[in-house]
């Protein structure tokens, strides 16, 4: 068998293992687009505040893909895959045969669309070489924006913040992390996020970037101005996945996949970001752009590869599992944090302590679908098992789900019965 996984990164460094373990004597070729070996995306801000040093940003050396006998295309892109003919189309012209491929190809991130968007020191962060362009561009600089309420932008601001400039970010929404949060528990984030050097304004958006040369200043849809030295943009992600277009896989936001991780083109599977598969907790598809969910799709689908039927293993769902740390603020959401607020099925439970301890958990039908731990983020993974188990009977120890000392041992005999395979 030929297999050709496309994506260097979480999803088809996972794949590259579970695949190579699975069939020894496979023929896999790995493609990417950026050069290089594997290094993580999510260090990426760290590496930008100084806190890693960029050595500690690869996952792995040239050695490991020698070790496992993958033959390593870097440095070009796949742009097509022929019809009726499992055929790989790369951007140097090479034509790749494949028996089974994993599209691996992650995500990008948005960018705005405003005058001046395109300017010198307009950045994106989602590469190694994007984390080292910002890192020149805020030697010597005071001032920056960072416009987007989300996770990664505000990993952005935190690394200029650390690196000693004043930050202002632009934010549309009324809320920070408006997809993952209902608005009580990302006000007590904003609350807690208040601190000399960082300034939010909510429900303002980026009308066009200034500059002679280079962006020197943002001006927003209410005529503010705020001069600067350089712009991150932290405006979600897109799906890589323009490069399918007419190849009988079928795209929603990301490839569409089933259980198996199977697109709808016979011999052809998607892992990561650059995907669509089921969410355990909302229960339908989407795409949860994150490590953890990449990891495991890409496990799964390596293992599907291999096997005779190319459907060995079924994978249980994503995810959303999303985490900030930044000073003393500790945040951990899992799930449907925030569900539709006319729907009866769903039912929140919260306990607050001031703005030190908040903790939310959201049942759906009596089943817990979503959780948010602000402050004492301990008994995340308590919570975390429960939603994974979508076992029900919970919801009358709601008020034990939300004490600070829930762990498992408090609850070892109802948890060991919830969390026993089926
Ligand atoms: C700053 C930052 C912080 C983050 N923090 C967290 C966090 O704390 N927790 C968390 O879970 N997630 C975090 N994430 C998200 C996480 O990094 C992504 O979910 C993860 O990288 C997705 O992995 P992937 O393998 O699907 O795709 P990617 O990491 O996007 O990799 C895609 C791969 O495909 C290649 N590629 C793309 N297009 C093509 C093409 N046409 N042809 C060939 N190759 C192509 C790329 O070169 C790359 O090798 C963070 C992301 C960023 C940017």
């Amino acid at each position: 068998m030929r297999y050709v996984i496309v994506g260097n990164s979480a999803a088809g460094l996972a794949a590259v293992e579970s695949l190579r373990a699975a069939a020894p004597g496979a023929e896999i070729t790995l493609v990417a687009a950026e050069e290089g070996p594997a290094y993580s995306r999510v260090l990426t801000s760290c590496y930008l505040a100084g806190q890693v040093p960029e050595e500690r940003l690869f996952l792995v050396d040239e050695g490991f893909y020698r070790s496992r006998n993958v033959e390593t295309l870097f440095g070009r892109a796949a742009v097509g895959l022929a019809a009726g003919e499992n055929l790989l189309l790369l951007s140097d012209g090479t034509q790749l045969a494949f028996d089974r491929l994993l599209v691996a190809t992650g995500a990008s991130p948005q960018r705005l669309t405003v005058p001046g968007a395109d300017l010198p020191r307009v950045f994106t962060l989602r590469t190694r070489a994007d984390a080292e362009a910002i890192r020149q561009a805020a030697r010597g600089a005071q001032r920056a924006v960072v416009v987007g309420g989300g996770m990664v932008a505000l990993k952005a601001a935190e690394a200029l913040c650390a690196l000693g400039l004043a930050v202002t970010m632009v934010v549309s929404s009324p809320r920070l992390l408006s997809q993952l949060l209902d608005p009580a528990t990302a006000d007590l984030v904003l609350h807690r996020l208040e601190q000399p050097g960082l300034t939010v304004l909510l429900r303002e958006n980026v009308a066009e970037i200034q500059g002679d040369g280079r962006a020197a200043q943002v001006v927003t849809d209410r005529g503010r101005e705020l001069p600067c030295d350089l712009v991150v943009v932290g405006k979600g992600v897109r799906p890589n996945v323009e490069w399918l277009g007419g190849s009988g896989v079928a795209v929603n936001r990301g490839a569409l996949v089933d259980e198996r991780l199977r697109t709808s083109r016979p011999g052809v599977y998607a892992a990561g970001d650059a995907a669509e598969t089921w969410d355990a907790a909302w229960e339908e598809r989407r795409v949860n752009a994150l490590w953890s969910n990449a990891v495991e799709q890409g496990r799964v689908a390596g293992l599907n590869l291999a096997s005779p039927s190319g459907a060995s293993l079924a994978y249980p769902g994503s995810l959303a599992e999303n985490s900030l740390h930044w000073g003393d603020l500790s945040l951990i959401a899992v799930g449907c944090v925030h569900p539709p607020a006319d729907d009866p099925r769903y039912r929140v439970y919260t306990r607050q302590d001031g703005d030190r301890f908040y903790r939310r958990l959201v049942f759906r039908e009596g089943r817990l679908v979503g959780a948010a731990l602000l402050g004492d983020v301990r008994g995340a993974g308590v919570l975390r098992s429960l939603i994974r188990s979508a076992a029900g009977g919970w919801e009358e120890r709601a008020a034990d789900l939300l004490s600070p000392s829930l762990s498992y041992g408090r609850l070892y005999r109802h948890l060991a019965a919830a969390l026993r395979p089926a």
